[in-house]
Formats: C-alpha cells, structure tokens, sequence
C-alpha cells in the first residue's frame, strides 16, 4: 500500500531505535491517545518485531493521497491510516508495520512493497506469502521468515 513520508528525517534520528522484541508490550494508539483496538491487540500476537517508535492509528485516508489505498503509514510520523470503511485486516496492518520497520531500520532502502507483504505474512506465522506473486514452499516461506525475523530484531 501506498507511504507517505520521509520528509522529516532529522525528527526521525530521535525515534530510531531496536524493534520491540516479539511479545513486548506494544500499543498503537489513537489520535486522542486512548489504546487502538483491534490493532493493539494484533500487535500483541504478531510473529514479528514491532517497530520502536510510537504508533498513531486513524481513519484519516485522505492523508494517504490519491488514488487512495486501502491503508497507508506515514513513517516520519509512526502515523498508520486504515479505511475502516472497508473490511480492515491483520495481513493490511502488518503491511504497514513492516514499513514502519523497513524506515526505521533501512532494510530495503526502497520500502519494497513485497517485502512488506513477506513481514505480514511472517507476522500471521502463515504458511506461505499470499502477495505479490511469491511462489515459495511452505518450508522456504518458513526460511525466508526466521532470516527475516534474524534481521530485524
Ligand atoms: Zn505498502
């Protein structure tokens, strides 16, 4: 899905730090600051790192652009944008955590949209990657996943 950002990158050297460690207490909140849920609750049981900085989550799609897509992150802001209007789901949010991690860790260095969808599919510990024509096994989904997991934490 479509990114905003990396406009601010010297506000960005502040919030670079480690991902959280799988299992960390981890809240994306809202604009207001009250605790986001579902996707809390998602970060919760992700497979993955998280990303370090703090999440903000909304509605907002117009800060997404046009044509708008169904979800979007602003990385300089840790702010994720989904449409709640269409059905939100886990693989679209860990989509736009992996770009929160992939700037804060500069993976990709073009925050690859295959290697977003191989995080979330890493995320749901899924068998194999539904996006972006990945034809790998489910072992080598598997492989592909622990050096994923190995070079973000
Ligand atoms: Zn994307």
């Amino acid at each position: 899905m479509g990114r905003q950002g990396a406009v601010f990158l010297l506000t960005l050297v502040a919030l670079v730090g480690p991902a959280t460690s799988v299992g960390a207490k981890a809240v994306i909140r809202t604009p207001e600051g009250q605790v986001a849920q579902p996707y809390t609750g998602w970060m919760a049981r992700s497979k993955m790192p998280l990303p370090a900085s703090p999440l903000t989550i909304d509605n907002d799609m117009a800060a997404c652009g046009e044509p708008s897509p169904p979800a979007c992150v602003q990385t300089s802001y840790g702010f994720v944008h989904m449409n709640q209007d269409m059905e939100i789901n886990r693989f679209d949010f860990y989509h736009e955590l992996a770009h929160m991690v992939d700037f804060e860790k500069h993976i990709t260095r073009s925050l690859s949209e295959g290697w977003a969808d191989l995080y979330a599919s890493c995320s749901l510990n899924a068998k194999r990657n539904p996006g972006y024509g990945d034809t790998a096994s489910d072992k080598g989904h598997r492989r592909k996943c622990k050096r994923l997991k190995n070079l973000v934490r």
